[in-house]
């Protein structure tokens, strides 16, 4: 149903699109959150989206895209030369010029990329496109392998972001805390440590015993701000009593 319906709505006129890597990001986001809803994997599962294709037996958007595109190329090549697709593919503008740095693709940078990533030489695809057949072999035979290769690199960049990890929880050096002992795995986990935890743990102050909060909820700041306003509060009354004195 999947595959009848969305699949067919989604890539509707895939074969003429031409596709930056954003899109395939998009089309492959979808694709697998519509295969996680059917096959009711949820991300606590902790399935990867190679295994969710390989559950669905399906392949991925941008093999898919590949084919279609590659179909239709050599559909183009094997029509007569006065069909206008054909004129389209091969014709150049007259007049005009294209942006310098980097312009736009055209359908025939898509193509020549699709072939690249087939690996499929695009000086030589004219002539393995003659032949219907052995176009459709070349072209199916081309793409599984792309997915092959994909999918294990997939794989490869993963397992090594997992050594990555697992090694970086290890880590050579550790930095011991001064005034508590406390280790710390790294230097900036130390500076932390110092500024926020180890400073309210250990830091005395002369004025603690004066102030009515606990030690591990003082802080300079707090001692500072009841001082002034015990010292605000006292000079009111004194200018309050004066000015009684005065007004006698
Ligand atoms: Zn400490």
């Amino acid at each position: 149903m999947y595959r009848a319906a969305v699949l067919t709505t989604l890539l509707y006129g895939v074969e003429s699109w031409v596709t930056y890597r954003s899109h395939l990001r998009l089309l492959e986001r979808f694709h697998q959150r519509c295969l996680r809803t059917i096959l009711n994997i949820h991300w606590i599962d902790f399935v990867t989206n190679v295994e969710v294709l390989e559950q669905a037996e399906l392949a991925s958007i941008e093999a898919m895209l590949l084919i279609s595109q590659l179909c239709l190329a050599g559909h183009i090549f094997r029509m007569e030369d006065h069909c206008l697709p054909q004129i389209a593919l091969y014709g150049e503008l007259s007049a005009g010029h294209r942006n310098r740095a980097a312009p736009k693709k055209r359908y025939r940078d898509s193509l020549k990329k699709a072939l690249g990533a087939c690996h499929i030489d695009h000086r030589r695809w004219p002539t393995l496109a003659a032949d219907r057949d052995a176009w459709r072999h070349t072209i199916h035979q081309a793409v599984s392998s792309f997915e092959n290769t994909n999918r294990a690199c997939l794989e490869d960049k993963r397992r090594r972001r997992k050594t990555r990890k697992a090694s970086a929880q290890i880590p050579d050096q550790t930095f011991i805390c001064s005034h508590c002992s406390r280790t710390c795995l790294s230097r900036i986990g130390l500076v932390s440590h110092g500024r926020a935890k180890c400073y309210i743990n250990t830091h005395t102050h002369t004025h603690v015993s004066a102030c009515s909060h606990t030690q591990t909820k003082c802080m300079h700041g707090m001692h500072y701000i009841h001082m002034y306003t015990h010292l605000i509060i006292f000079w009111n009354i004194i200018i309050l009593l004066i000015t009684v004195f005065i007004w006698r």
